[in-house]
């Protein structure tokens, strides 16, 4: 008897958890939570974890890691695979989760203590490299989602298993495409979220985006550039270096820290000595002073976070969203009610509590670090699994993929939150 059992990612993006049961064995793919409004949202069914024999985690995003200290503390306790840049960067995340956490006052349910003893169950993997653990054996392969981020393929009991996790196959500035170069797979389960749309050229993108910084800078302005820490921080690092500028580049918030632990592990991004040189051309924020400093002349300022909830550009955005030469270039998928949607919709931000309209530019590029529909297609057919099940994906995304999948005629499935499904 072997299961599958969807305690979180399905039909939803956010809380990717999934569990193989053998009867004898559980193994987890990933367990993350869901940011919400308010709130997380933590992967449902689990009464008991203490038999858990392994967790293998895809990559450090939240939705992939952050209820591993929730699972911690009511008595997980098992060898946590993971690659080197996800175990550092995971270290980075869920202590900022934790301290965002204690701010909102939220209830966390795990302590300071649980993120100590995730990071010391936490075990290396490197890529291409084979591992065993009690019979079972695992590989990782680039997924070049984000630095560290892999494909997880298993064999359980002859069994082969493949998790995409979040993927990209198509090569970015920062990150190699995917390795697709798979052993059989028999129950392939694939990453959704752009199942239902595609991708403007990434060089267009680019050259529009560079296009935009330069336009702003010319009519008189300073461009603010919110970026996620993890992997867009850098790839937007090295976007910008394919020019020269008038004005001085600044990197502020998460994203010093996190782009200094990436080039620590060269191996896991593509080009290691560009995003070194691009960084040297950049000026570190690192005091307030700095930061009125860049507020004061013209500048480009690229900082967290991505979506406009929080980090210094809540800062910049006070002195910045007033003048129409400014211009805030968004850099990615804005979600519903953030700060970054409501600008997008409405014209207007949260800033310290308070509606403001913004009267700068704003302008919205898609430098996403997933697959789109057809190189998600791509992928389902070059693996040609016998068993496939899309996760990772809002509804409309996940069942788009599955009727294509389906008209195939292959063995597809679109589970629904808290299924078990036997394979
Ligand atoms: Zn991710
Ligand atoms: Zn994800």
């Amino acid at each position: 008897m072997m299961q599958l059992i969807f305690h979180g990612g399905a039909r939803e993006v956010g809380r990717s958890c999934i569990e193989i049961a053998t009867g004898s064995r559980r193994l987890l793919l990933d367990c993350g939570l869901k940011l919400t409004e308010q709130d997380s949202e933590y992967p449902i069914g689990f009464s008991f974890v203490n038999d858990i024999d392994a967790v293998f985690i895809s990559h450090a995003h939240l939705d992939h890691t952050g209820a591993l200290p929730l699972l911690d503390h009511k008595g997980m306790d098992c060898p946590i695979f993971a690659t080197k840049s996800t175990k550092a960067i995971t270290r980075i995340l869920l202590k900022d989760a934790f301290k965002i956490g204690r701010i909102n006052h939220q209830h966390l349910g795990y302590e300071e203590l649980d993120i100590r003893e995730v990071l010391s169950c936490m075990s290396r993997v490197k890529v291409d490299t084979k591992g065993n653990l009690d019979g079972i054996s695992y590989e990782y392969f680039d997924a070049g989602h984000i630095p560290g981020s892999a494909s997880v393929f298993l064999n359980v009991d002859g069994t082969t298993f493949l998790y995409t996790g979040d993927i990209n196959n198509s090569e970015t500035r920062l990150q190699h495409a995917a390795e697709t170069g798979f052993p059989e797979v028999d129950v392939l389960i694939c990453e959704s979220t752009y199942g239902d749309r595609e991708h403007p050229d990434r060089m267009k993108t680019e050259e529009e985006f560079l296009d935009s910084v330069e336009a702003a800078l010319k009519a008189g302005g300073s461009v603010m550039v919110p970026v996620f820490a993890v992997g867009r921080s850098q790839e937007i690092l090295m976007v910008l270096a394919r020019r020269k500028f008038t004005a001085p580049i600044y990197l502020d918030g998460m994203s010093i820290e996190v782009t200094n632990l990436v080039l620590d592990n060269p191996d896991e991004i593509k080009d290691a000595k560009s995003l070194s040189a691009a960084l040297k051309r950049v000026k570190l924020v690192k005091s307030n002073a700095d930061r009125m400093g860049a507020i004061r002349k013209q500048s480009i300022i690229v900082t967290t976070s991505g979506m406009l909830t929080g980090g210094p550009i809540m800062h910049y955005m006070k002195y910045l969203t007033n003048d129409p030469k400014n211009a805030i270039l968004l850099t990615g998928y804005q979600a519903e009610y953030t700060n970054g949607r409501l600008l997008l919709e409405k014209g207007q931000v949260f800033i310290d509590g308070v509606k403001k309209n913004v009267k700068c530019k704003v302008r919205q590029f898609d430098f996403s670090a997933h697959a789109g529909m057809s190189q998600l297609k791509a992928l389902v057919r070059a693996v040609k699994p016998k068993k496939v099940f899309f996760v990772h994906g809002e509804e409309p995304s996940v069942l788009k993929m599955h009727e294509w999948a389906e008209a195939l005629g292959m063995e597809s499935y679109a589970p629904g939150l808290g299924d078990v499904i036997d394979v």
